[in-house]
């Protein structure tokens, strides 16, 4: 039987819809968050739209700041200081690719962890190791989101991350952890990939390589999460999974597009509001 579709554009509009209700039990002040961007990427723009009008949808106001590509690291966080400083901003994010010179973990670690809504500052990440996850990474915690929506018991379940990187692949396997899954990372380092992806209950694919994870290295039944984003040749967006393959196996996919990215910005509103003082 062909997997269900986790549709990540259903998820986000349940989970606006709760969003909104929060977001209008905080009264009628205004609630900002501001997205710097330096120069102008086209992938940034696509996110930084679909950022927009989802926080349209929730009740936020959302500001996309452009500086000129030529930005010195010292203007951007110049800019940083005074957003940290402004009462009315609730949150602040900063759009990746940052041009050569400018070092996105310095930049990362100048937001205030109190307005850091991307989850990304060292107190913050941190924050998970101790399961206060206030303002969790936006992409783990849908790629975890998207697991709970299986109704799968994630206690003792096989859960295999591929992929460790400090934003994506390291707090998706935390936070699968503190529901008690059994979690292996693999990385550039493992030696057969296949021998862990055909052994999981739960695979999460966050590397970006189109094609890595093939139908034949999935588990019958499991869940598969897909974060992976990717330009194939023909111009379209694909994930790191091959999903005609896998989705003839697998219990559970994620679509790329359309599965962990609009959860993913969600969960970006939800920590803008909990920065904002909502208790969601
Ligand atoms: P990244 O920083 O480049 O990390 C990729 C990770 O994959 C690294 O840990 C790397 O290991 C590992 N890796 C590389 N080749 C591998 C292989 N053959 N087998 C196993 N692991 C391998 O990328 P990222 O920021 O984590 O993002 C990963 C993907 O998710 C990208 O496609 C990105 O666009 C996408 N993404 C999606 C969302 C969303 O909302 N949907 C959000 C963020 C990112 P080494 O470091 O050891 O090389």
């Amino acid at each position: 039987m062909p997997a269900q579709i986790l549709d990540g554009r259903r998820i986000a509009q349940q989970m606006r819809r709760k969003l909104r209700a929060a977001r209008d039990a905080l009264g009628p002040r205004p609630i900002r968050l501001v997205s710097v961007e330096v120069g102008q990427n086209p992938a940034a723009a696509v996110y930084v739209r679909n950022q927009q009008r989802g926080a349209t949808e929730v009740g936020i106001e959302m500001e996309a700041r452009n500086l000129p590509l030529q930005s010195t690291e010292t203007q951007l966080l110049a800019m940083i200081r005074d957003l940290n400083h402004h009462p009315e901003v609730s949150g602040v994010i900063v759009q990746r690719p940052l041009p050569p010179g400018i070092d996105p973990r310095v930049v990362q670690s100048a937001i205030d962890p109190h307005k850091d809504v991307e989850g990304m500052h060292p107190a913050n990440m941190g924050a998970i190791l101790y399961r206060e996850p206030t303002m969790p990474p936006c992409t783990a915690a849908a790629a975890q989101e998207l697991a709970l929506a299986t109704g799968m018991d994630l206690r003792g379940a096989e859960t295999v991350v591929v992929g460790h990187s400090e934003i994506v692949g390291k707090p998706i396997a935390v936070l699968l952890l503190h529901r008690l899954s059994t979690v292996t990372v693999c990385h550039v380092g493992t030696r057969r990939l296949v021998d862990h992806t055909r052994r999981a209950d739960i695979l999460v694919v966050a590397v970006g390589k189109a094609g890595l994870v093939h139908g034949d290295m999935v588990k019958p039944g499991a869940c598969v999460i897909d974060v992976g984003i990717n330009q194939g040749p023909d111009g379209k967006i694909v994930g790191d999974v091959d999903f005609a393959s896998a989705s003839a196996v697998a219990g559970w996919i994620t679509p790329v597009p359309g599965g962990v990215g609009p959860v993913t910005v969600a969960m970006l509103l939800r920590n803008t509001l909990r920065a904002a003082g909502a208790a969601i």
